[in-house]
C-alpha cells in the first residue's frame, strides 16, 4: 500500500490452519493505516482466536460479511515480502498449508500467547524418569505434563492443547514441587540462560585463533569471496574430507561477507550447536552473533530474532528453522554438514532446511556454500550437473594421514574363536594398547539399550510393543523394556507370553551392552557414554564431551552422536562396534546413510599428532558402502550410489514423495489408501506408483499406516498430482492428520 492509497478496509489472513486458503477480515479504523503484509494480527476463527499473517490489504468487499480482526501484532511484518515469498515456495514445493508454514516461520509465539512457562524442577525431571519406570502411565495427565517438560519450558497455551485439564494437573504439579512457573515479563529479567554468545561463562578453551590458511583452504575461501565480492547468487559445494579444516574456510567467508557490509548465516546440524561452537564464533565476532537454537524457549527465541531483525546481530548461526532468521543484507548462507538428516523437518511443513537456503540465497543475490566430508548424493549430483561449483579440500590439515582402517570379518572370527563377542580380539588388543599409552578410544554403535529385543526360546516369540509393530528394546539401567517409536516401557516379562516357557533371550547389543561388556573387559578405564539415555538434560551432551575432551574418560562409547564433527585430537583409536546396523534397513538410503556414518565416524580418529587407526567390524565385508568408508572414498562410493540411483529412478533422477495415510483402524487405513491408489492407476506419464502397501512398521502407537511411494521425472508433475490427492482428502473429508506427504524423504520408515 503506497502513502496516497485509499486506506485499507479489508485485509487477507492466512490462519496456521490444515487449509489451501485464507480469509479475509474487516479492519477496524485504528488500524487500517497500520496493517502491512506480513504482519501477524489477532483474529477470531470459528471460536477460537488465533494469530494469522496478513498476506495483503485491500478494499474489496468479499461476498458474504467479513468478521473484524481483533488486533495488530506486529508494526513492522515479522516477515518482508522476500521470506513471505519463500513462505508461498514452500507451501507449494512440499504441498503444505500455506498458513502452518507461515506460522513455522514466524518462531515468535513468546511475544504474542499470554501467560506463563513452566519447566521441570530437578526432582521434577526425577519424577518423570520414575513414571517412565512405572506400568502403563500413559493415560496419567501428570505424566503427560512431565514428559513433555522434560524435553523443554512449555507455555500453558501449549501444555492446554496437548493435556486435558492440563491447569489443574499443573497446579498440583507446583505444589508438589515438581513444576516452576515463571511470568514471561519476570522471565525475562532473570531467567536461567541459554547458551548465548554473551555468556562470560562459556567454555573457550576450543575458541581458537585465525589460522593462517592453506593452499587448499584459500584457494576455496578465493572463490567464495570472489561470489561474494559480486553480489550475485553463486552455490558452491564445500567437499573437504574430515580434518580439512572447513571451518576455517566458513570464519573467513564470513570476514568477507562483513567486510561488504553484508549479513551471514551459519546453519549447522541439530546436535552441531553446542556451547563451544556457540563461544568459538563470539571469540571471532563478539556482540555481532545471535544464536538460534530449537531448544531455546519462545522468550529467547524471540529475544536473538529481534537482534537480528534491527541489525545488532550481523552473524546467525541456526539450526534447521534459522534458515528464516530476518537478516537484512543476507549475503551469504552456510550449511555445514549439509548432509546431515536434522536439516528435513521431520513435520508439517516438512521442508529440508537445506534446500531452502539455496533457495533463500537465490533470492537474495547471496552466495551458499554447502560444505561435508560426505555430500548427499542430490548435492553432488548438482555439482557435477553445474548447478555448484565444486570446492575441494583433499587434504587434512598439516598433511596429517587419514587413519588406517582395517576390516575385521566377525563372521570369521567367529569360526576362529567360536564365541559370538560383542568385540573382536583385534579390538581388545587396540584398546588396551590405547590404556598403556594413555590415548582415547572411541566406539561407535548405532543402537541404543541393552538388548534390541527379546525373544522365547521355545517358540520364537518375539516380544512386540503393544502400539507398534515393532520389538522392544531392553534397557537394563531401568530393568524396562522400552519402545523407541512411542516410548511406552513395560516390565520384562519372566516367561513367555505366548508359550509360557522360561527360556527368555536377550538378543542384539546395544550401546548400553557394550558400555557394560567393556567395564568387564578393561576393568580400570574410564568409560563414558552418549546415547539418547544418557542425554537427557540440555547440557548434558555438551559435559560428556568435554570431560572426555579434557581426558577425563579413556572411552566414550556412543551412538551416532559421537561421530559428529568433534575435533579431538587424543584420540587415536575408532572402533565400530557393528558395522551393519541400518545396512539392511528397506530404505534407498540405508547405503548412503551407512557409508556417511562409518566415513564420519572414522574421521574422528587421528585428528592429532599421533596418526590413528580404525577397527571396523562387519558381516557384510564385501558391501560396498563399507568397502567405501574403509577406504574413506567418497568418489568412489558416489560413483558406484549415483548408478544404483539411476538404475532404479531414485533421486537425484526423480522426485520422490511418500504419501502415508494414517488411521486408528486398519480397514480405514488400507480402504482410504487404496482409493489414493486408484487415482494413480493408470499411473500418469511419467509418475511411477510404488504401493500403496502397509509401511515398513506399519503401526505406530495404535496407528496403522499404509504407504504410497511416488517417482516423477517432473518435479512439476508431481506437485500436480499431490495436490490432487490431498484435494481428494479433503472432499472426502478426511481428518487433516490422516494424510502425510513428505516431498523429497528422508527416511521412509
Ligand atoms: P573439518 O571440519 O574439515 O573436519 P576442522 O575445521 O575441524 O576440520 O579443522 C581441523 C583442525 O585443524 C582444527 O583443530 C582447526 O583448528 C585446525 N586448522 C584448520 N585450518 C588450519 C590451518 N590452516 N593451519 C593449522 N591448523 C588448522
Ligand atoms: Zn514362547
Ligand atoms: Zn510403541
Amino acid at each position: 500500500m503506497g502513502p496516497s492509497s485509499a486506506p485499507a478496509v479489508y485485509c487477507d489472513v492466512s490462519i496456521p490452519a490444515p487449509l489451501d486458503r485464507s480469509f479475509t477480515y474487516l479492519l477496524p479504523e485504528t488500524l487500517r493505516h497500520r496493517v502491512q503484509p506480513g504482519c501477524r494480527i489477532l483474529v477470531p476463527f470459528g471460536k477460537r482466536t488465533v494469530a494469522g499473517v496478513v498476506l495483503r490489504t485491500h478494499a474489496e468487499a468479499p461476498p458474504t460479511s467479513a468478521r473484524e480482526a481483533l488486533k495488530l501484532l506486529d508494526e513492522e511484518p515479522v516477515l518482508d515480502a522476500a521470506l513471505l515469498k519463500l513462505g508461498h515456495w514452500i507451501a507449494d514445493y512440499y504441498c503444505c498449508p500455506l498458513g502452518e508454514t507461515l506460522r513455522a516461520m514466524t518462531p515468535l509465539a513468546g511475544d504474542i500467547r499470554h501467560g506463563k512457562v513452566y519447566s521441570l524442577t530437578s526432582s521434577g525431571h526425577d519424577a518423570a524418569r520414575q513414571f517412565h519406570l512405572a506400568d502403563n502411565p500413559e493415560s496419567d495427565p501428570a505424566y503427560e505434563i512431565l514428559r513433555l517438560l522434560d524435553n523443554r519450558p512449555l507455555t500453558s497455551a501449549y501444555l492446554a492443547k496437548k493435556v486435558p485439564k492440563s491447569a489443574n494437573v499443573l497446579r498440583a504439579l507446583i505444589k508438589k514441587g515438581l513444576v516452576e512457573a515463571e511470568d514471561r515479563t519476570a522471565e525475562r529479567k532473570h531467567r536461567e540462560r541459554a547458551p548465548s554468545p554473551q555468556d562470560p561463562d562459556l567454555p573457550t578453551p576450543f575458541a581458537r585463533p585465525p589460522h593462517a590458511l592453506n593452499a587448499h583452504q584459500q584457494a576455496a575461501f578465493d572463490a567464495i569471496r570472489t561470489a561474494i565480492d559480486a553480489a550475485s547468487f553463486q552455490a558452491f559445494l564445500l567437499e573437504g574430507i574430515t580434518g580439512s579444516g572447513k571451518t576455517e574456510v566458513y570464519l573467513n567467508s564470513i570476514d568477507a561477507a562483513l567486510a561488504r557490509g553484508k549479513t551471514a548465516l551459519l546453519l549447522v546440524p541439530e546436535i552441531g550447536l553446542t556451547p563451544a561452537v556457540a563461544g568459538q564464533f563470539h571469540h571471532r565476532f563478539g556482540e555481532k552473533v545471535a544464536i538460534l537454537h530449537s531448544a531455546f524457549h519462545d522468550t529467547e527465541r524471540a529475544q536473538q530474532w529481534h537482534r537480528i531483525r534491527s541489525g545488532d546481530a550481523r552473524v546467525v548461526v541456526a539450526t534447521r528453522s534459522g534458515v528464516f532468521a530476518p537478516l537484512r543484507d543476507l549475503g551469504l548462507i552456510i550449511v555445514d554438514e549439509e548432509h546431515d538428516q536434522s536439516y528435513k523437518q521431520q513435520e508439517t511443513p516438512r521442508y529440508h532446511g537445506r534446500d531452502v537456503a539455496v533457495l533463500r540465497a537465490r533470492d537474495y543475490n547471496a552466495v551458499v556454500v554447502l560444505g561435508s566430508a560426505t555430500p548427499s548424493l542430490e548435492t553432488r549430483f548438482n555439482a557435477e550437473r553445474g548447478k555448484y561449483t565444486r570446492l575441494e579440500l583433499p587434504e587434512r590439515i598439516e598433511r596429517r594421514p587419514l587413519p588406517v582402517v582395517q576390516i575385521i570379518d566377525t563372521r570369521q572370527e567367529f569360526l576362529e574363536t567360536r564365541k559370538q563377542n560383542t568385540f573382536s580380539r583385534a579390538l581388545l588388543d587396540a584398546i588396551q594398547a590405547r590404556l598403556d599409552n594413555g590415548e582415547q578410544t572411541m566406539l561407535l554403535l548405532n543402537r541404543r539399550g541393552f538388548s534390541s529385543f527379546i525373544a522365547c526360546r521355545a517358540c520364537g516369540e518375539r516380544v512386540e510393543c503393544g502400539n507398534c509393530s515393532v520389538t522392544m528394546t531392553y534397557h537394563r539401567r531401568d530393568k524396562r523394556m522400552l519402545c523407541h517409536y512411542c516410548n511406552t516401557s513395560t516390565r520384562v516379562p519372566d516367561r513367555c507370553p505366548k508359550c509360557q516357557s522360561e527360556y527368555i533371550q536377550f538378543l542384539g547389543v546395544g550401546s548400553e551392552r557394550v558400555e557394560d561388556e567393556l567395564h568387564t573387559a578393561f576393568p580400570r578405564a574410564r568409560i563414558a557414554r552418549l546415547d539418547r539415555d544418557t542425554v537427557r538434560g540440555k547440557h548434558d551432551y555438551e559435559n560428556i564431551l568435554s570431560r572426555f575432551r579434557e581426558g577425563s574418560y579413556d572411552i566414550l562409547v556412543g551412538t551416532q552422536m559421537i561421530a559428529k564433527g568433534h575435533d579431538i585430537p587424543n584420540v587415536t583409536l575408532v572402533g565400530i562396534v557393528n558395522a551393519d546396523v541400518g545396512l539392511g534397513l528397506p530404505d534407498f538410503r540405508a547405503a548412503e546413510r551407512t557409508f556417511q556414518l562409518l566415513t564420519q565416524a572414522a574421521g574422528r580418529a587421528g585428528r592429532g599428532q599421533t596418526p590413528g587407526i580404525v577397527l571396523l567390524q562387519t558381516i557384510n565385508p564385501d558391501h560396498y558402502a563399507i568397502l567405501c568408508a574403509a577406504a574413506q572414498n567418497y568418489e568412489m562410493f558416489y560413483a558406484k550410489e549415483i548408478e544404483f540411483r539411476r538404475l532404479m529412478s531414485y533421486p537425484p533422477f526423480s522426485a520422490l514423495a511418500n504419501v502415508v495415510v494414517r488411521a486408528t483402524k486398519e480397514e480405514e487405513a488400507l480402504t482410504r489408501s487404496a482409493a489414493l491408489g486408484r487415482i494413480l492407476n493408470p499411473a500418469p506419464e511419467g509418475i511411477r506408483v510404488l504401493g500403496p502397501a502397509p509401511a515398513a512398521v506399519a503401526r505406530v502407537m495404535n496407528e496403522f499406516r499404509y504407504q504410497m511411494l511416488i517417482k516423477a521425472v517432473h518435479r512439476k508433475r508431481l506437485s500436480e498430482i499431490l495436490r490432487d490427492l490431498r484435494k481428494f482428502s479433503q472432499q472426502e473429508n478426511w481428518n487433516p492428520t490422516s494424510l502425510l506427504i513428505d516431498v523429497d524423504p528422508m527416511t521412509l520408515l
